[in-house]
């Protein structure tokens, strides 16, 4: 057994007896369905501006837009066009937010888990007792999961061990082929 200085801070897996109380919880996702609302003024004189520096002739025409008539000191549908094609590029993050109005909810689905003394309680996925604190990555010997301490240092660690010995071990007739 190796010495352990006592002000280690623990990040073992703690074993734990079935027996002992636990609260029991559901992890519920919620999801939301907004309408965001925002008024934003586009004024005529600011418009000849954004033709060359945002939006091109090209761009324009395509979108229907006569770009010569774009910013002219009037209310015509070239203006409104324009407007209402570059307000919505002009918004900025805290207007949109601002303005927010539920329409839906959806539960996407709930999973159930358990804790004791505010701690997560999991299952080993090779040896199938239960534990709180950091689990280990059981890989090559499960896909998935965590596994403790013990089942990582007895089958873990030694399949891992193998796995490399094996690859070193082709490498090797490889190379001498
Ligand atoms: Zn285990």
């Amino acid at each position: 057994m190796p010495m352990k200085c006592l002000k280690e801070v623990d990040m073992s897996s703690k074993k734990l007896l079935l027996d002992e109380y636990q609260r029991k919880y559901y992890d519920v996702e919620i999801q939301y369905q907004m309408v965001g609302t925002v008024e934003k003024r586009i004024y005529v004189d600011e418009m000849a501006q954004f033709v060359d520096t945002y939006y091109d002739t090209d761009y324009l025409d395509k979108m229907g837009i006569v770009s010569e008539e774009v910013g002219e000191d009037e209310f015509h549908n070239n203006n409104q066009m324009f407007a209402e094609m570059v307000a919505p590029d002009r918004v900025e993050e805290e207007e949109l937010h601002a303005d927010m109005e539920v329409t839906d909810i959806f539960v996407a689905g709930s999973s159930e888990g358990s804790e004791r003394d505010g701690e997560e309680i999991w299952e080993c996925v090779i040896c199938n007792n239960y534990f709180s604190g950091f689990g280990n990555n059981p890989d090559p010997i499960k896909d998935d999961g965590d596994c403790c301490d013990a089942c990582n240092t007895n089958q873990v660690i030694p399949a891992r061990m193998s796995e490399l010995f094996e690859e070193q071990q082709r490498n090797f007739t490889e190379n001498m082929s």
